[in-house]
């Protein structure tokens, strides 16, 4: 029995998904019986270094693994996220946007309260309606003020982060206080025993270094699950057409500027444009489809893009980043005593940010049933691919709905509406919601990644209103709608900026918990 039971992982990555797993894993020995971690990770392979939006998920992440939110939010450039605002997805015309915010709607636990929402649409937008955070966005308003403890807030909230920083600090934090041994070297191939099971791996100038259970965290290169076992990626590019990017970092004229609370996503021809809001500069990139523009037309939107937004930018001092990746997951997540976590599990697109949460969802999945003995992996496993399979198609369909309820024309967003393009629930989903409004019977796991509100959010943001008779509004109703501004109106007057609080905690830190 002792000879197949779990004692060591071996994660191959020092990635943010390397490093968040090295984190969690070694932070909760109760859960995994003290097993001992070791991250290996290559000199000659750089991590993708992208991945600046986090869900409100890493507060809890962050304060599992133990470390604190001022020194989070000294050390990796941080600002405070509270969702994501789209702009110009409506249509070609003007500068129509729509917010997707954190919070869930008011009285959210209680009642769907959207259908009471449509006697008002022509006044107020859905998710101003619902969510006092939509105001705080408006306003660059931080979550919270320099009284909350730490990852405690007065909305919900995730953050904006410089992803290098942010493994360097999650290495320093895990090799000094977690006991994690870090390991600087190329693995050049795999050994497995006669099952099939993976039980080492060979590194060019560290030796063999023994496992028992392996974490495939090296990104693209799928190592493990790809290169050793062979496991395909189900392509998407036939759904969400993406497969490039260009990347830049543009520092901040003047460095006390604004700092956006949310992602804005500002369409384009042929993609869209992300920008996000750091302390001492934004970081900004045009996601496209290579079937759809060239890397010059792209650089040239996002070049036009800066100019507009912050005129008087040195753009010859830039360095414009290409990135180009494919689309898709992996057929298999678990696989012998190998696992799958961050980008060699797959990735679909930067939309809504969902690669660390699935990074995050998947190691508490992996934590919260932790195989203590080989004996227990293939039925953990089974579960395993499951859950992740059903993550992934329901991320797909939620990021395909953001391009199929568009009125835009150009090519690119035509070929989104093609019906062989749409996934079937997607296509089910959408003919019912134009009789009912999107509720918790249609997403009913325990752990849904987009639930029913985030659903309501785009697609009234987007216009796509159901055809049923405008409903009277009873008198509770009224004051929920109404205590919803009220909330809105305390917040605009007593939160700081996000730049007002991040200066605080630049200098005194935030209240520990
Ligand atoms: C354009 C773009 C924008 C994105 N934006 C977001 C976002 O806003 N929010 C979000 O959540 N996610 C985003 N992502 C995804 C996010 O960047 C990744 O999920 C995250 O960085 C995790 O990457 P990773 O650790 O899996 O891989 P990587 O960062 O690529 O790390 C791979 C690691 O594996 C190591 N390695 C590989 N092969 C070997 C070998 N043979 N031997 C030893 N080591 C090896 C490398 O050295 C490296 O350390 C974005 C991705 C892209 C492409």
């Amino acid at each position: 029995m002792q000879q197949n039971e779990v004692k060591k992982v071996v994660i191959l990555g020092g990635g943010s998904a390397g490093w968040l797993s090295a984190g969690l894993i070694a932070a909760q020995p109760h859960l995994t019986h003290n097993a001992q971690i070791t991250l290996i990770e290559s000199p000659d392979i750089a991590t993708i270094g992208v991945g600046e939006g986090t869900w409100p998920t890493m507060r809890q992440t962050l304060k599992t693994i133990g470390i604190s939110e001022s020194e989070f939010i000294q050390r990796c450039d941080a600002s405070f996220k509270q969702g994501s605002r789209f702009d110009g997805w409506c249509d070609d015309e003007g500068d129509a946007h729509y917010y997707h915010p954190f919070s869930l709607p008011v009285a959210y636990q209680q009642l769907n309260i959207a259908p009471y929402w449509f006697a008002n649409k022509d006044a107020v937008s859905f998710s101003h309606a619902v969510a006092s955070q939509t105001y705080l966005c408006d306003h660059h308003k931080a979550p919270k003020n320099h009284l909350h403890s730490a990852y405690q807030g007065e909305a919900n909230y995730g953050y904006h982060l410089d992803a290098g920083k942010f493994a360097m600090l999650l290495q320093q934090h895990c090799t000094t206080k977690l006991n994690v041994e870090h390991i600087v070297s190329h693995v050049e191939c795999i050994n497995s025993d006669e099952d099939g099971y993976i039980s080492s791996l060979q590194t060019r100038d560290h030796g063999t270094i023994a496992g028992d259970l392996f974490i495939d965290c090296s990104g693209t290169h799928a190592k493990l699950l790809h290169q050793h076992y062979g496991i395909e990626l189900i392509e998407q590019h036939d759904v969400l057409f993406n497969d490039r990017a260009v990347a830049v970092q543009v520092p901040y004229l003047n460095p006390q500027q604004e700092i956006l609370s949310y992602t804005k996503a500002t369409a384009q021809d042929a993609g869209w444009i992300w920008d996000i809001g750091l302390q001492s500069r934004r970081g900004l990139g045009m996601v496209y489809s290579s079937r759809f523009a060239s890397s010059e037309d792209a650089k040239q939107a996002l070049s036009q893009y800066i100019a507009k937004t912050q005129p008087g930018t040195a753009q010859n001092e830039l360095t414009f980043r290409e990135i180009s990746f494919t689309p898709g997951y992996r057929r298999r997540f678990w696989y012998k005593n190998c696992l799958a976590i961050g980008m060699s599990a797959g990735f679909i697109e930067p939309l809504e940010a969902s690669a660390l949460v699935m990074v995050e969802l998947g190691l508490n999945n992996l934590l919260a049933n932790f195989p203590t003995h080989r004996a227990a992996m293939p039925t953990l496993a089974k579960r395993f691919d499951e859950q992740c399979h059903y993550r992934w198609q329901r991320i797909i369909e939620f990021l395909k709905l953001h391009y199929v309820l568009s009125k835009r024309t150009s090519p690119y967003w035509q070929a989104h509406k093609e019906a062989n393009s749409v996934p079937l629930q997607l296509q089910e989903n959408l003919a019912l919601w134009q009789y009912q409004s999107p509720w918790l019977n249609d997403f009913d796991r325990a752990q849904e990644v987009f639930s029913a509100a985030s659903y309501q959010y785009v697609l009234y943001g987007m216009k796509q209103l159901p055809q049923f008779p405008v409903l009277a509004m009873p008198t509770a109703i009224i004051e929920h709608f109404s205590a919803n501004q009220q909330q809105a109106k305390r917040g605009l007057q007593q939160l700081p900026t996000n730049r007002e609080l991040l200066n605080h905690i630049q200098q005194f830190g935030i209240q520990p918990i």
